[in-house]
């Protein structure tokens, strides 16, 4: 047996001791009197009893060590801004903050809502409500007011936080009215006080007297006040967060406080090997769950810097997210392969421009990090490039190589094994049985759910036992609801969702097993595959493909044979049965605001329905360019 796999084992067999020695990573106000206590499964509380802060473990505590180290770096490459706040002067930040929500009111238990951009503020908003024992649900700056006002409607919350616009690509975006307009639809559950934080991006915004209050006025007023950490119980919520929406309506993900924490802390030695006044460098966005624990809070509570980046990554120029690199000495990257494929696209030789020698590694989640992105960033970046597989409802990796634990091999295209602490199985569909290697499976958790992973789903827990512990009527098991295969060495490959499997005349295919084979054409950046209703067969796979020199579709001779060489290459490939029965090619994909494939939509255009729930789309031009195809 290896040393992880021992390790692995351990953690599993028996919880609570692996787990009690992790706890000692974070402060406890007062320690737990239970490890584990699992009486009513599939809930789970980790470290009850237990009296902890989150905001504590983030600043506080590294008061004593490193006051004048840099905590967060934040820089906007659309504004210009660039500022490093100190931890002491982090600590002073999020102190007053609180201060000033509690003077409106906010206290334990109570929900604030955080509507903002990627600036110091929303991140001090963060810690500051946490500070306070209340609960924060933090929507993606920009999204449309009908999304906002759904997410106010469920969290009921007494605070909204914003700012006066966000900006993208040289865009302002104005937020300001679009949380006039959600507050509008919410009706009752909208809260009493917005506080807005004008960044004078956008003209001056409407400020209803009563209601919403200028941030820069009350930290004015409130200059000297400080508000003391509410130590919570460790199962305490301390934030609800939803899911990316991409199979239908996104779930509200309630987080617990210490099991977070610890293990966030843990992930950070095992898995991501961050150390101490060093800089962490994740390219995502608060708004997502990779921000909340790889921006914000795994980050601080290791003591590290963290670097809050806003912008494009191709903007000035490709090289932006480099020179960041370089200039703040990060050493941990995480980002995501939606992000990379842009990069890809661009000369390489942006990546080559700065000193890059402090960077140990990368890592990746969100999406099947396909094969030529991945072998093209490791080549490039001569580090190694972690492919992490997880979900906003268990807030950290689910399977990578955790080489703070051993240096295992990686393996291309897949993200590694189970971590420690998750029972992770592959189950037949069918039978809720563990798959042999090398046969497809539902990607299944054994609980109890290991800390850090979803309490409930907020305010809703028959939802939580219905939605993830239904898979199967007598094994009450937690389903991913995605599809995987494992190899002989216990390595997982994610094939898609369960949701998006094609079965074409008995055989089950995952969409990732297809696209691979499609984006394996030198001709192809990206590409998306969808089961479409077929009488005869059940489904037909079609795929939609973004070139990488979009000339060639002025040519229609050019373009039927870039088809039939697509579909040739997948059918000496997978063999004909996975043949795409039609690739049309577009500019864009659809995607969600957190830059995942739209798969059901496009599927619901190409079997002629309607695209279903489109509150997490981005722009809307891809979904045309789908239709337009489908018709044409
Ligand atoms: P919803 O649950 O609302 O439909 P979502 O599943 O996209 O949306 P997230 O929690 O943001 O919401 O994404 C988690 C999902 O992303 C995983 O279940 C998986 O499908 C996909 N995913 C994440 N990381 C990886 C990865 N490394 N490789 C393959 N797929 C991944
Ligand atoms: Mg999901």
């Amino acid at each position: 047996m290896s040393a992880y796999q021992e390790f692995h084992r351990r953690s599993i067999e028996q919880p609570d001791v692996f787990w009690g020695a992790e706890a000692q990573r974070i402060h406890w106000h007062k320690p737990c009197t239970q490890v584990l206590q699992y009486d009513n499964p599939p809930f789970r509380q980790w470290f009850a009893g237990g009296e902890t802060n989150l905001c504590y473990n983030a600043v506080d505590r590294h008061l004593a060590a490193r006051p004048d180290q840099a905590a967060l770096i934040h820089v906007s490459s659309e504004t210009g801004a660039e500022i490093t706040y100190t931890y002491r002067q982090l600590h002073e930040e999020v102190s007053r903050f609180a201060a000033i929500m509690q003077a409106q009111g906010v206290g334990k238990g109570d929900r604030v809502l955080i509507y903002m951009p990627m600036i110091p503020e929303a991140v001090f908003a963060m810690l500051a409500t946490v500070r306070l024992g209340a609960i924060h649900s933090v929507v993606f700056g920009g999204f449309a007011s009908a999304s906002l006002a759904t997410r106010i409607e469920d969290a009921a919350p007494k605070l909204l936080v914003t700012a006066d616009a966000g900006m993208r690509g040289g865009k302002v975006i104005a937020y300001k009215p679009l949380v006039d307009e959600a507050m509008e639809l919410a009706g009752s559950a909208a809260p009493a006080t917005v506080i807005l934080v004008n960044r004078g991006l956008a003209e001056a915004p409407m400020m209803k007297p009563g209601r919403d209050l200028d941030y820069a006025t009350l930290r004015q007023q409130h200059l000297d006040d400080r508000a003391e950490v509410v130590w919570v119980e460790s199962n305490h919520p301390s934030y609800i967060l939803y899911t990316s929406g991409t199979t239908g309506k996104p779930k509200g993900v309630q987080r617990d406080t210490g099991g977070y924490a610890v293990a966030l802390a843990s992930s950070m030695e095992y898995i991501y090997g961050g150390k101490p006044g060093e800089t962490f460098f994740s390219t995502s966005d608060i708004g997502w769950v990779v921000g909340h624990s790889y921006i914000v809070y795994a980050p601080l509570i290791c003591g590290m810097a963290t670097l809050v980046y806003e912008g494009l990554p191709i903007r000035p120029d490709p090289g932006i997210w480099w020179q960041l690199v370089e200039k703040y000495r990060a050493t941990v990257m995480f980002s995501a392969p939606t992000a990379i494929r842009v990069l890809k696209k661009q000369d390489p030789e942006w990546l080559h421009k700065y000193d890059l020698s402090s960077l140990r590694a990368l890592f990746m989640a969100g999406e099947p990090l396909d094969e030529p992105t991945a072998s093209w960033i490791s080549e490039e970046l001569k580090i190694p490039v972690l492919d992490n597989y997880w979900q906003t409802e268990t807030g950290w990796p689910m399977l990578t190589v955790c080489n703070g634990v051993e240096a295992l091999p990686t393996k291309l295209g897949s993200p590694g094994l189970p971590v420690y602490g998750y029972n992770v199985k592959l189950l037949d569909e069918a039978t809720g049985e563990e798959v042999p290697a090398g046969e497809k499976g539902v990607i299944a958790v054994i609980p109890p759910l290991p800390p850090g992973c979803m309490s409930t789903v907020w305010g809703q827990d028959e939802r939580f036992v219905n939605t993830y512990f239904s898979l199967f009527q007598d094994r009450k098991v937690y389903s991913s609801f995605d599809w995987g295969i494992r190899d002989a060495d216990g390595y997982f490959t994610i094939l898609g969702r369960t949701d998006d499997v094609i079965n074409v005349a008995g055989h089950r295919l995952g969409t990732r097993e297809i696209e691979e084979a499609v984006s394996g054409h030198s001709a192809i950046a990206e590409v998306a595959v969808v089961g479409v209703h077929d009488t005869l067969k059940g489904q037909v796979p079609q795929a939609f493909a973004v070139l990488r020199d979009p000339s060639v579709l002025k040519d229609p001779d050019k373009k039927a044979a870039l088809e039939k060489e697509v579909i040739a290459k997948v059918a000496s490939q997978l063999g004909a049965i996975a043949n795409p029965a039609r690739v049309y090619f577009v500019n864009q994909l659809p995607k969600t605001r957190s830059g995942k494939v739209l798969r059901r939509s496009i599927q619901a255009l190409a079997e002629g329905r309607d695209p279903g729930d489109l509150t997490t789309l981005d722009d809307p031009s891809g979904l045309e360019q789908v239709r337009e195809a489908v018709q044409s």
